[in-house]
């Protein structure tokens, strides 16, 4: 790997991008719901719903988070399907369980106050470096620098480093530039600037908007011309790939979950039945024989890709009408998929499918 030397930009003064950065931030900064306070628990949950979740994503499910739930210890002792129920979209649901871990220990260890020392905070279930730099800045206002990808990205340009960002290493190193100019007065927005910079103007898989950085003058990529060759990022491992036959079973107006195991890729989530494989035809009656449900009527359903991080569901379905609800399977109306069952987005494609057949049916 090629090392980068930081000295000539420590030299040149990082310190210098501050002021123009935070100018920038006050006339250009989106309005956004979990901007209109520094309460840490606005802030934590924001930063843990933005986790891998677009902002425009985020939007509405953070706003109806804070109104349902508004503090800590309404968290705590939320009931977990409700919890799933209101994360219910947004994937990675271990953050869902995680928050509500972190909420508990909260609870039982700070008396319900957030706490503000960053290891205490770090600490945390579900919270890593950039989540408890993101807290201790915001919440906290304390020179703690949050490098997500935005902000890698973003110091990758600005000093042309071509380190790999996926290496820890480049990322302590930014870490340390970035802790040495912090603004004593102005934490929070300036962890929020270099975020907003990155998700705005230095743009991922796209030309940066270089015309509008307010940080322009200082950028070693904008110099040279190499803004389209940065950040540099070691190739991930390709992802894998898992055929799946989903069974769409109706019976009596109801559909057929089952919860799937725990630990693991959605662990103990609701889910349609499934099996490995495309399953023919016949293999799917077997199946379903198996189960103890033998079709009435089998007809192929929809198709549907999920990625996930590291995997990509491939899935094929079946819609199946049973004539009795039997194998062990909980049978959901509408109205129960609707308010208290929370179901996966892999999964609702198939979900629509039952839906829509109930309305014409
Ligand atoms: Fe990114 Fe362009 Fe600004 Fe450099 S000048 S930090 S490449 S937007």
């Amino acid at each position: 790997m090629q090392e980068y030397s930081f000295d000539d930009m420590a030299a040149a003064g990082l310190s210098r991008i501050v002021a123009p950065l935070l100018a920038w931030y006050d006339a250009c900064g989106r309005v956004l719901p979990w901007r209109a306070d520094v309460d840490p628990y606005h802030v934590w949950v924001s930063e843990i719903m933005l986790q891998q979740t677009q902002v425009e994503t985020v939007r509405p499910y953070y706003e109806r988070f804070i109104r349902e739930v508004p503090d800590i210890a309404s968290l705590a002792g939320l009931p977990e399907a409700q919890l799933l129920k209101l994360w219910e979209g947004l994937g990675y649901y271990t953050r869902a369980r995680n928050l509500q871990k972190a909420a508990r220990l909260i609870m039982e260890r700070y008396g319900g106050t957030f706490p503000d020392r960053y290891d205490d905070i770090r600490a945390l279930p579900g919270i890593g470096d950039y989540t408890a730099g993101a807290i201790a800045s915001i919440a906290f206002g304390q020179p703690v620098p949050a490098v997500d990808g935005n902000v890698l990205r973003v110091m990758a340009r600005l000093t042309g480093c071509r380190a790999d960002i996926a290496n820890p290493k480049t990322k302590k190193l930014f870490v340390r530039l970035l802790g040495e100019i912090y603004p004593k007065e102005r934490c929070g927005d300036f962890t929020q600037s270099l975020m907003e910079l990155g998700a705005t103007v230095c743009l991922p898989n796209r030309p940066p908007l270089c015309g509008q950085c307010p940080i322009a003058g200082f950028c070693r990529a904008r110099r040279e011309g190499s803004q389209g060759e940065l950040p540099v990022k070691g190739k991930k491992a390709p992802r894998k790939t898992e055929d799946k036959t989903v069974f769409i079973l109706i019976c009596g107006g109801r559909l057929a979950l089952c919860v799937r195991q725990s630990g693991g890729l959605l662990g103990g989530l609701w889910e349609l039945p499934n099996q490995s494989g495309h399953l023919a035809e016949k293999a799917a009656v077997a199946a379903l024989e198996k189960w103890g449900v033998p079709p009435v009527s089998i007809t192929p359903g929809p198709s549907h890709k999920h990625v996930f991080t590291h995997i990509e569901w491939r899935m094929k379905s079946y819609i199946v009408h049973c004539a009795a609800p039997a194998g062990g399977f909980v049978w959901a109306t509408g109205e129960m998929l609707a308010d208290e069952m929370a179901i996966p987005s892999a999964f609702r494609p198939f979900l629509r499918a039952f839906l829509n057949g109930r309305e014409e049916s």
